[in-house]
């Protein structure tokens, strides 16, 4: 893998957790979007070679909804940037780890993203993600 990606923090409230990030950071959310396929709102922030991906549930009985429910606002995931996402799949596969996608889907921020189960991973939701070129 070759860098974190980003770190997802699940908020409440975007319109209220992007103005404090700008202030903690003291950069300003270059990018918001709606990822269908997850019904989650997010908001991107640069941090030298990372990110900040802010995460809204778009609906309330979402992922995100169910984790603030369940765990209070927080660290949902970290992300790791990989070249060639179906080789990285088939390898943790192969090592045991369980994959909650088969196939890479459509995530933010233009790329291929496949999420590892926490169970594996010493409670931390894992996100692979490929830049679409
Ligand atoms: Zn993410």
């Amino acid at each position: 893998m070759n860098k974190i990606e980003h770190i997802g923090i699940a908020v409440k409230s975007l319109e209220e957790a992007i103005p404090r990030y700008e202030l903690l950071l003291k950069t300003p959310c270059y990018k918001t979007e709606k990822v269908e396929s997850e019904q989650v709102n997010t908001a991107f922030f640069r941090v030298g070679e990372s990110k900040i991906e802010l995460l809204e549930s778009a609906d309330p009985t979402g992922v995100i909804a169910k984790f603030i429910e369940k765990r209070g606002e927080g660290l949902h995931h970290t992300a790791y940037d990989v070249t060639n996402i179906e080789a990285e799949m088939s390898r943790l596969k192969e090592a045991g780890f369980v994959l909650l996608n088969e196939t890479p889907k459509k995530g933010a921020d233009n790329k291929l993203v496949c999420f590892v189960h926490p169970k594996h991973t010493n409670g931390v939701l894992i996100e692979l993600c490929q830049e679409i070129r």
